[in-house]
C-alpha cells in the first residue's frame, strides 16, 4: 500500500464516525478491516425480510445531542424503546428489576412492604447498584438484596464474565441498578433511543460514502503499511504486540435458530439468569418491528477470549488490568503520529454513543 495520508484500522462505529468527519474536514482516507464487512460489532443484514444483528443485540442510546445530531445525518430512525425481561423464579419479569418486578415475583403483603421500605429508603424513581442495596443496614431490604443478587446477578455474572459481582468492577453491575419505579425500559434515563430505520450497516455505509473515503474490506493491518498519521481501532496489546503482557477480555459465541412460528419471546432480549448456559436470547424482528410468519433468534453465550480462537468482546476491568493498560497508555503517547480509540483501543468497555462521543473529542483536539 502506498503511503497514506491518514489511515484508520477497523471499520466499527468509531472508524466510521472518524473516517467521516476527517474527510469532512478535507482530509483523504483510507479505512481498513479484516473482516469482509463494514460496521464492526454493530453489523446487521436481511434475512428475508428480518433485519438480523450479527453480533448480539446493539440498541442505539444517548443524552448525548451532539452525537445524536451526528449520526441522525446518515440514517432516519425506528423510534424502538428498549424492554428486557429475565427469567426469574418462572417468571419473566422487568429487567432492571423495578417495581413492577418486585410485585410480580412477591406475595402481595410482602410486595407492598418491600416497596414501602424502598421508597423511603431511597425515593420514587431513583435507581441503586445492586452492591450499594446490599448494605443498607435494613433487614427486609438486605433480604430483598440478597434475593436479587441472588436471582438477578449472581450467576448470570458468573456466565458472563466467570466471576461473581463483587469480584468485577462495580461499573459493570451499576449498568443494570435496581430501579425505584414502574418505568420498564431498560434505557429509561437516555433522552434519544433508536434503531437505524434501515439498519446500523446502512447507516455506516452512509457515513462512509464521501469521495475522500476509501474502503478496504478483507485488509487485515500489517505494520508496513505506511501512513502519516494512524487511527487504530483495534487491540492496544496487540498493537505493541502484547510487550506489557495481554489484557484480558470476554468473549462471546452466538447460536442461531430460525423457528417457524411469528413470535417466541414477549421482548427483544430475554436474560436467563438462572437457566441454560447462554446469558441472553435476541428476537431479532422486535428491532425494526419485522413483520414474518418466521422468527429468527440468537443465543448468546459468553466464553474465554483466546487469541486466533476467537473475538475480543469486552475489556474486564479490575485493578491489574488498568494498571496494565495503563502502561499501554504512556507507551502510545510517545507515538505521536497513532491515535487509540474504540473499545478496543481505548480498553473501555464503551456504549455506541461513548465511542462516537470519543471520536468528536479527538476529532476536536486534532484541529487545535
Ligand atoms: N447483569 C446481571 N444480570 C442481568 C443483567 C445484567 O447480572 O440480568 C450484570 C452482568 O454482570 C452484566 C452487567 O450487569 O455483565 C451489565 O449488563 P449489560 O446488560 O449492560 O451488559 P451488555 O449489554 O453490555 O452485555
Amino acid at each position: 500500500m502506498a503511503s497514506i495520508k491518514n489511515l484508520i484500522v477497523g471499520c466499527g462505529i468509531s472508524g466510521a464516525s472518524l473516517a467521516r468527519k476527517l474527510a469532512e474536514a478535507g482530509e483523504q482516507v483510507v479505512i481498513i478491516d479484516a473482516k469482509d464487512h463494514i460496521a464492526g460489532n454493530c453489523h446487521d443484514y436481511n434475512d428475508n425480510g428480518i433485519m438480523v444483528q450479527k453480533y448480539g443485540a446493539h440498541i442505539f442510546h444517548t443524552n448525548d445531542k451532539e452525537v445524536w445530531d451526528f449520526l441522525s445525518r446518515f440514517t432516519d430512525w425506528y423510534p424502538y424503546q428498549h424492554k428486557v425481561l429475565g427469567l426469574i423464579d418462572g417468571q419473566f419479569v422487568p429487567i432492571p428489576f423495578n417495581l413492577n418486578s418486585l410485585h410480580a415475583l412477591f406475595p402481595g403483603f410482602m410486595a407492598d412492604e418491600l416497596e414501602k421500605r424502598l421508597l423511603e429508603n431511597f425515593g420514587l424513581n431513583k435507581k441503586i447498584p445492586i452492591l450499594q442495596l446490599r448494605k443498607t443496614g435494613n433487614k427486609d431490604l438486605e433480604m430483598l438484596a440478597d434475593y436479587i443478587y441472588e436471582k438477578v446477578f449472581l450467576q448470570y455474572t458468573l456466565k458472563q464474565w466467570g466471576l461473581a459481582p463483587d469480584q468485577i468492577d462495580p461499573n459493570v453491575t451499576e449498568r443494570v441498578p435496581v430501579y425505584t419505579g414502574r418505568d420498564n425500559r431498560y434505557f429509561a434515563a437516555d433522552k434519544y433511543q433508536g434503531i437505524p430505520a434501515e439498519g446500523f450497516t446502512e447507516m455506516v455505509r452512509k457515513m462512509l460514502d464521501h469521495n475522500d473515503i476509501q474502503v478496504k474490506l478483507n485488509t487485515p493491518f500489517d505494520k508496513t503499511m505506511e501512513y502519516k498519521q494512524l487511527f487504530y481501532t483495534g487491540a492496544i496489546d496487540e498493537f505493541f504486540d502484547y510487550f506489557w503482557g495481554e489484557l484480558p477480555y470476554r468473549s462471546l459465541r452466538f447460536q442461531f435458530a430460525q423457528y417457524n412460528f411469528p413470535k417466541f419471546q414477549q421482548s427483544a432480549v430475554v436474560n436467563w439468569p438462572c437457566n441454560y448456559d447462554w446469558t441472553k436470547s435476541d428476537e431479532h424482528k422486535y428491532f425494526l418491528n419485522d413483520q414474518s410468519d418466521k422468527t429468527i433468534i440468537s443465543y448468546e453465550y459468553p466464553e474465554a477470549f483466546q487469541r486466533g480462537v476467537n473475538e475480543r468482546y469486552y475489556p474486564i476491568q479490575n485493578d491489574e488490568s488498568a494498571s496494565l493498560y495503563s502502561k499501554y497508555l504512556e507507551q502510545a503517547k510517545s507515538l505521536k503520529n497513532v491515535h487509540f480509540l474504540g473499545r478496543l483501543g481505548d480498553y473501555k468497555y464503551y456504549d455506541m454513543d461513548k465511542a462516537v462521543a470519543r471520536v468528536l473529542e479527538l476529532v476536536k483536539e486534532i484541529a487545535k
